[in-house]
C-alpha cells in the first residue's frame, strides 16, 4: 500500500480520464506530476488544481525519455478517440509503444509500480461475447485503426516483459468505453458527438445501421476501478477489464440522449468506418473477484452529469 504522500505520476494527465484521476489523487493527499503534450487535452481539465502546492503541471511529449523521481505511474498517454488518434497514426502508435518503453525505463529504475491505460480495442472486432481477458482478439494489423489497437497490445507486451525480465510491478487495465464530463466538444466519439449535436439540434450523425454495440462506463466508476487496481496486491497484474457491462446499440443511446436534451434534432445514417467493431461488452467477473469492483451509475444519471457540463461548456 503506498502512503498517501507518495508521488504519482499521471501522464495523459490533462486529458478527459487523467483529469478526473488527478483530482481523485490530490483529494486523497498524494503529491501529483501531470504530464502532458496537450496534443487532445487542455489546461483547463486541471486548472481547478493548479493554485494546489501538491499538483505540478509539465508540457512532455513521452515519446521522448523522462526523467523524475516518483513513487507510482500512471500511463494513460494516448488518444482515444478514433478521430484523434487516426489524425496522425505514426505519432498514435510511437506514443503507445515509445511512451511505454519510456514510463517503463523510467519505473524501472526508480522501482515505481506502473499502471497501463489499455482498451478494449486490444480485443478488435470479437467473436466472443462478452469478452473475457483471456480472448486473444481479432485485431486488423493494417486497417486504420491499426496505429491504436496493435500499439497498445504492444504496450501489454512491453509491460509484460518488463514484469518478467526485470520484476517490475506492473497493472495493466483494459479500459471499455467510457464517457462524462471533460470529453472534448469535437473528440469525435459517440457520446459526446450525440450530446453536442442534440444541444445545438443538429442532425445525430448514427454510422451503419446504428445496430453496433457498446457498453458505456460513467468516468467516476472508471477512475474508482483504476485506483483499486493501482492499490492491488499479492502481485495481481491483470489484464484485468473494467467497463460497465450494460449494453447498448447506438441507435438506443441516440434516443436515450435525445429524451433527455429534448430538442429536435433527427437522426442521419452516414456510412460505417472501417474495421469498427459490432459490439462490446465486458466481462468483469475478474474485477469484482480481485478488486471489489463493479460500476455503480446507471447510464441515464451519468448522462445528466454528462448533458450538463456539455450544456455549459457550449454556452462559454
Ligand atoms: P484523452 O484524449 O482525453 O486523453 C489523452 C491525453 O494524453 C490527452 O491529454 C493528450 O494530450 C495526452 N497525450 C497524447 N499523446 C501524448 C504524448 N505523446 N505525450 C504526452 N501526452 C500525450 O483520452 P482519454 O479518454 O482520457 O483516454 C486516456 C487513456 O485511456 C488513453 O490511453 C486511452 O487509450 C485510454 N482509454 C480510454 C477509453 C475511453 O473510453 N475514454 C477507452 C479505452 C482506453
Ligand atoms: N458512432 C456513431 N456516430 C458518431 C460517432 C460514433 O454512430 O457520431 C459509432 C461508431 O461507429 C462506433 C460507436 O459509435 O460504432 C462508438 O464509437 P466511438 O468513436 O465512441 O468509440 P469506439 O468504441 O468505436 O472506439
Amino acid at each position: 500500500m503506498y502512503t498517501n504522500d507518495s508521488r504519482v505520476l499521471v501522464t495523459g494527465g490533462a486529458g478527459f480520464l487523467g483529469s478526473h484521476l488527478c483530482d481523485r489523487l490530490i483529494e486523497a493527499g498524494h503529491d501529483v506530476l501531470c504530464v502532458d503534450n496537450f496534443y487532445t487535452g487542455r489546461k483547463a481539465n486541471v486548472e481547478q488544481l493548479l493554485g494546489n502546492a501538491r499538483f505540478e503541471l509539465m508540457r512532455h511529449d513521452v515519446t521522448f525519455p523522462l526523467y523524475v523521481e516518483v513513487d507510482r505511474i500512471f500511463n494513460l498517454a494516448c488518444p482515444a478517440s478514433p478521430v484523434h488518434y487516426q489524425a496522425d497514426p505514426v505519432q498514435t502508435t510511437k506514443t503507445s509503444v515509445h511512451g511505454a518503453i519510456n514510463m517503463l525505463g523510467l519505473a524501472k529504475r526508480v522501482r515505481a509500480r506502473i499502471l497501463q491505460a489499455s482498451t478494449s480495442e486490444v480485443y478488435g472486432d470479437p467473436e466472443i461475447h462478452p469478452q473475457v481477458e483471456g480472448y486473444w482478439g481479432r485485431v486488423n494489423p493494417v486497417g486504420i485503426r491499426s496505429c491504436y489497437d496493435e500499439g497498445k497490445r504492444c504496450a501489454e507486451t512491453l509491460f509484460f516483459d518488463y514484469w518478467r525480465q526485470h520484476q517490475l510491478e506492473i497493472k495493466v487495465m483494459r479500459i471499455f468505453n467510457t464517457y462524462g464530463p471533460r470529453m472534448h466538444p469535437n473528440d469525435g466519439r459517440v457520446v459526446s458527438n450525440f450530446i453536442v449535436q442534440a444541444l445545438r439540434g443538429e442532425p445525430i450523425t448514427i454510422y451503419g445501421e446504428g445496430t453496433q454495440t457498446r457498453s458505456f462506463c460513467y468516468v467516476d466508476d472508471l477512475v474508482e476501478g483504476m485506483l483499486r487496481l493501482m492499490d492491488s496486491e499479492g502481485g495481481f497484474t491483470g489484464p484485468v477489464n473494467i467497463g460497465n457491462p450494460r449494453e447498448f446499440t447506438m441507435l438506443q443511446l441516440a434516443e436515450t440522449v435525445l429524451r433527455l436534451v429534448g430538442g429536435k434534432s433527427k437522426l442521419v445514417f452516414e456510412p460505417l468506418p472501417s474495421d469498427d467493431p459490432k459490439q462490446r461488452q465486458p466481462d468483469i467477473s475478474l474485477a469484482k473477484e480481485k478488486l471489489d469492483w463493479e460500476p455503480k451509475v446507471a447510464l441515464e444519471d451519468g448522462l445528466k452529469e454528462t448533458i450538463a457540463y456539455f450544456r455549459k461548456r457550449l454556452e462559454e
